[in-house]
């Protein structure tokens, strides 16, 4: 894909490139490039939140809903811009979700500083208003978080999979993805491990509702030779990272052979180096052979002699999960192997699903296989981008179980808490510390206006309904009304919450700073406001 630039062009403008420009003009420069920005993505906020369009310069259009992906495919190089870009893309990398809140929140973080610097608020202290404010909502945070059981790991997963696709596909993929994540506690590999467990493997036939999760490695292909078992209830198997071939007789080579006799007599010895190989793979015990490359004719009637099941021709993907299952280790040739690179499995199956076969190995390591099905490539890329978010936010939820009340609930409590709170911190951080409350309720608001409800109205009553009956109480953009969002099934994580917050907080600090710095080389007492254009 090229690079994209944004529909709509009234956003282009400001994300021009300026140059370092000193004083009050950079902030305000700074602070216009991130709400353009904000501006452009504001619209897909929530599951009411609406898909945009990007053109690229050949005209190939790219529909998407995600805010992350409109940013990263943007053609944006106004530095403000790409901090937030940046900072967007950590909270994708970290937490799977929660992007377009992080653009948000920052942009009015920046907002509504710049309305307390032109009151005369020097930026250092806004800074340290903001990270008074972000250490105070993680406490509280943790505070109102509770600790999700199985139904709301899969409600949370759900929620956060909100106007990525059907419903119907969504619910079934976030209960995939939460059986996919269950099978991964316990195992060592950190955050991208669910990237590297889960092998996906689509198929043509049949719908996307009939996707499934199967445990071990699952793949297109059949045994080499057809006369050898089909199923197997276990045993030990090698892995040969190259082929199991003779070396060619090459055209050149041909001609110096003279006789039929030596033609013979090559062929003859080629059988016998092929056999010593294969009696090599059975005094190791194996019975089960997997090879990337090719394995020789004449092999294949000795192996299964020796009963030795093969397969060839494995892409690398393939057997590295079945490494990861087996325990086997890849050697470069059979005469390489040793009692060391062997692995087990405890099962290997065939399976015929419309009538291409498949084979199924299945193992003591953890590996799996999402197999998605349906008839058009589209529909199954989609699930497959649907599931690795999903099982992103599964795999970490079982690790950090917290969550909290979705719905723009927890951002409003958080506001509802930090006003009262900055009456006990001392002079002008009050001031920034209520900016930032207001810039959490931008959360909440957003999510209103996106369904088409009026923001104010919303802000007011969930406010009013919270005072009288706790955090929890959130509104339901399904249902038009605010209710207690636990029992909605309307939850966010602690997790992406807390790392959208303290993103968000970080990046606007950074703005904050980059006008700090110029500001020392001015004259404090005359804030240059020249060459800011109002419009
Ligand atoms: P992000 O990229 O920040 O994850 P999303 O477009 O996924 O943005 O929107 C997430 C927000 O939508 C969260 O605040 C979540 O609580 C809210 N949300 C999801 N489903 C609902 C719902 N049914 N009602 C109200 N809010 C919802
Ligand atoms: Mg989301």
């Amino acid at each position: 894909m090229g690079n994209y630039r944004m529909v709509e062009s009234d956003h282009d403008v400001a994300l021009e490139d300026t140059d370092r420009i000193h004083g009050r003009t950079a902030l305000v420069n700074n602070v216009k490039a991130a709400s353009s920005l904000a501006g452009a993505i504001r619209s897909t906020l929530g599951p009411k939140g609406l898909d945009k369009m990007l053109v690229d310069g050949d005209g190939t259009a790219l529909v998407t809903n995600d805010g992350v992906t409109v940013l990263e495919k943007a053609n944006v190089e106004h530095p403000t811009a790409r901090l937030l870009i940046d900072a967007s893309s950590s909270q994708d990398r970290s937490a799977r979700d929660g992007t377009t809140t992080t653009v948000l929140l920052v942009a009015e973080m920046l907002q509504n500083a710049l309305e307390l610097v032109r009151m005369g608020v020097h930026p250092s202290i806004i800074v340290n208003g903001y990270s008074i404010a972000l250490e105070e909502s993680i406490s509280e945070i943790e505070r109102v978080s509770r600790e999700s059981d199985e139904v709301q790991r899969s409600q949370v997963v759900k929620t956060s999979l909100q106007g990525k696709g059907d419903s119907s596909i969504c619910g079934l993929i976030a209960n995939l993805a939460v059986e996919a994540a269950n099978g991964l506690v316990g195992t060592e590999g950190g955050d991208d491990l669910e990237r590297m467990v889960v092998k996906r493997l689509q198929i043509r036939e049949g719908s996307v509702m009939d996707s499934s999760l199967v445990n071990g490695l699952m793949l297109l292909k059949s045994r080499v030779d057809a006369t050898s078992p089909a199923n197997s209830e276990g045993g030990v198997v090698a892995i040969i990272d190259w082929g199991l071939e003779q070396p060619k007789l090459e055209a050149n080579a041909s001609i110096e052979v003279s006789s039929l006799g030596v033609l013979q007599e090559f062929h003859e010895r080629s059988r016998e180096n092929m056999q010593k190989q294969v009696e090599h793979l059975a005094s190791l015990g194996i019975d089960l052979l997997i090879v990337r490359d090719g394995i020789a004719d004449e092999a294949i009637t000795q192996l299964t002699e020796a009963g030795i099941v093969a397969y060839r021709r494995f892409e690398r993907d393939d057997m590295d999960l079945l490494s990861r299952i087996s325990g086997a280790k890849p050697a470069r040739n059979a005469s390489a192997l040793g009692m060391g690179d062997l692995g087990t499995y405890s099962k290997r199956s065939e399976e015929s699903i419309a009538d291409v076969k498949h084979t199924i190995i299945e193992g003591d390591g953890v590996g799996m296989t999402l197999v998605v099905r349906g008839s058009s490539p589209a529909v199954r890329e989609e699930a497959i981008r649907i599931f690795d978010d999903a099982i992103g936010v599964a795999h970490r939820l079982n690790s950090r179980p917290g969550i909290l009340p979705g719905g723009g609930a927890i951002q409003s409590h958080l506001a509802r808490h930090l006003r009262p709170f900055s009456q006990t911190q001392s002079g002008r951080e009050q001031l920034a510390i209520e900016a930032y409350a207001s810039a959490l309720e931008s959360i909440p608001r957003i999510l209103a206006e996106n369904a088409g409800r009026d923001p104010v109205e919303v802000i007011l009553s969930l406010s009013a309904d919270q005072k009288k009956s706790g955090a929890w109480i959130g509104f339901d953009l399904q249902r038009g009304e605010n209710c207690d969002m636990a029992e909605m099934g309307i939850l966010d994580t602690e997790f992406v919450v807390k790392h959208a917050l303290s993103g968000a907080t970080e990046a606007a600090i950074g703005v904050l700073r980059i006008d700090d710095v110029l500001w020392a080389r001015t004259d404090p007492s005359t804030p240059d406001w020249e060459g800011e254009d109002e419009d």
